[in-house]
């Protein structure tokens, strides 16, 4: 709380287990600026009903209540007063309205000074068409520049999730507290404490200068000597300052009740249900769940299995080209894939277009690349026969009006959703409303089906069906590697089943974004890989088919076979 009035500071983050007042300091926010600083308020839940009601009328309502300066302020509840409800609430010189992280009306109304984001773990990461569900409550606070402050609080999930990215990105302040017996300042640490003989009576938290060790009571009297310490004083934004905590510090806790859950969470790990040990360490000790190796894909070997494509753009292998683009504010970034029969693939082309979306440049760029033919190793020149954009999120109505203006290159606009999807659902019409008129079809992408079908190819280490080949060129560096390794398969509990789910383990992406746009396009086409290829290499001997011959229908009941011909193989 004392942190926002530090010079400088603008966001606040608490990465803390449960059992520290994380609840409390969010109402004290809430309740002083109402008292003292009156301004526009917005506290955001991870839902609508039951979170931000449960918050509003269970904690905030009472507070008021009980409180007379702030009953003065916000005055009576009475039915029908429209000042005064349960999400929105208006006092003099401000307001405070209590939402949940899926409601995108909601976020994205009027500016507000002070932003409270409450558990910001369970909020949904992206709001469909609208992009990141923080960066949209985020940009509410931009009016206010410098005066805005943000509080985010989180008990922890994954390494790479939302609290502890922000975290990271804070000053890491953990709370120091002295040693009663040599007076050496020490954060309380899990590894530290410790018991006999699965004996969690006997549980003690040593100091681990002299190894005393602090029975309970001295555990909780000690605190009042303790202070925060900077473990990243040095960062890059100085506006972030982050706190860790610990359920080892509060005082509504003990060891033993501690060490009691842990040696459970251990029996039943040792049975082979991890889900008690990661709620131990997510919501006891406040920490983020590393991810084992093994659920994704190391990017090193991807490095070092890179190889000379020769004087061409596509190796003989490769006999149709796809597309993916990922949108963001101040560009493109796209990737470019050669496909073989067996669905061995070549990385043919990374690139990045620096500009804003919502003018025109950028797509003049991307124009260049869409009319660019691909020098193949035959000699023949191939394009890229379709493309597939992220619409989800940043600039979509530029997106669709691209799109509508390229539907005749197969140029398709596309959101990705989690879950148990196809790689390719059948397409809707976006609306119509904000291109003037014009429309495009919009598809939705499974990128958890596209994301493991990826992955499961960059694991095959010899070049044959499925395999991923990496060129040694310039772009093909480690930071693209690093992207496409970006994301990890982990299995979550929930409700008592076990659910998978692709985790980001760093912050940038954009590429696995694009190879999985690049996997919905070939999907799209469904080609004949065999027949193109053997065309690719003979163009007269293999005569084009008009019919489709996987004897399947096609996704469009219009679709005009025409791409075909149209489209790559012809030698020039
Ligand atoms: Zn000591």
């Amino acid at each position: 709380m004392d942190a926002f009035h530090e010079w400088g500071v603008e966001t606040v983050v608490g990465m803390c287990s449960s059992q520290v007042g994380k609840t409390s300091i969010a109402l004290n926010m809430v309740a002083y600026h109402i008292a003292h600083d009156p301004c526009p308020i917005l506290v955001v839940q991870p839902t609508t009903k039951p979170m931000a009601e449960d918050f509003s009328k269970n904690r905030l309502d009472p507070l008021i209540r009980a409180t007379p300066i702030l009953s003065k302020a916000v005055g009576e509840r009475r039915s029908r007063d429209a000042s005064n409800t349960v999400y929105s609430k208006t006092f003099n010189g401000g307001s405070v309205s209590i939402t949940g992280a899926g409601s995108a009306s909601s976020l994205a109304a009027r500016p507000v000074r002070f932003l409270l984001l409450d558990e910001i773990d369970r909020f949904p990461p992206e709001l469909p068409g609208e992009g990141s569900t923080i960066e949209i409550a985020l940009a509410r606070t931009k009016a206010f520049g410098r005066q805005r402050q943000v509080a985010m609080f989180s008990s922890p999930t994954f390494v790479g999730q939302p609290i502890h990215v922000w975290f990271e990105e804070g000053d890491q302040r953990r709370f120091y507290v002295p040693c009663p017996s040599c007076g050496e300042m020490n954060p309380y640490r899990w590894e530290n404490v410790r018991w006999e003989d699965s004996d969690s009576s006997t549980a003690q938290l040593h100091c681990p200068g002299c190894d005393y060790g602090m029975d309970d009571a001295e555990r909780v009297q000690m605190l009042q000597h303790g202070e925060w310490v900077a473990e990243n004083p040095d960062r890059e934004d100085e506006t972030i300052v982050s706190f860790h905590l610990s359920e080892l510090y509060s005082p509504f806790s003990d060891l033993q009740r501690i060490v009691k859950r842990f040696l459970k969470a251990r029996k039943a790990q040792k049975a082979g249900d991890n889900s008690k040990m990661h709620t131990f360490q997510n919501t006891t000790l406040g920490e983020p769940i590393e991810l084992e190796a093994g659920e994704g894909v190391d990017p090193d070997p991807l490095l070092l299995r890179r190889e000379d494509y020769g004087e061409c753009d596509v190796p003989a292998g490769a006999c149709l080209l796809t597309m993916g683009v990922d949108v963001q504010d101040d560009r493109l970034e796209l990737l470019v894939i050669g496909w073989g029969p067996g669905k061995e693939s070549w990385l043919v082309l990374r690139d990045l277009l620096p500009g804003d979306p919502d003018g025109p440049e950028v797509w003049e760029l991307l124009d260049d690349v869409l009319a660019h033919e691909f020098l193949h190793q035959s000699g023949a020149r191939l394009p890229i026969s379709a493309t597939f954009i992220d619409s989800a999120g940043h600039r979509t109505d530029a997106v669709y009006e691209y799109c509508h203006r390229k539907a005749t290159r197969l140029v398709f606009a596309s959101i990705g959703r989690a879950g148990v999807l196809p790689i390719i659902k059948t397409p809707s019409m976006p609306h119509k409303r904000s291109m003037g008129g014009r429309k495009c079809l919009l598809y939705t992408v499974g990128v958890d089906a596209a994301k493991s079908q990826f992955v499961s190819s960059l694991k095959i280490d010899e070049p044959g069906p499925g395999y991923v080949h990496i060129p040694n060129s310039e772009w093909a560096d480690d930071e693209l590697v690093a992207q496409l390794a970006s994301e990890r398969l982990v299995t979550r509990w929930s409700k008592g089943r076990p659910v998978s789910a692709w985790v980001k383990v760093r912050a940038r992406n954009e590429m696995l974004d694009c190879a999985v746009l690049n996997l919905a396009a070939l999907r799209r086409l469904n080609p004949d890989l065999e027949l193109l290829a053997q065309r690719l290499k003979n163009p007269e001997a293999v005569p084009v088919k008009k019919k489709r011959t996987d004897g399947r229908k096609p996704f469009l009941g219009r679709r005009r076979g025409g791409w075909l011909q149209k489209g790559g193989a012809h030698r020039r």
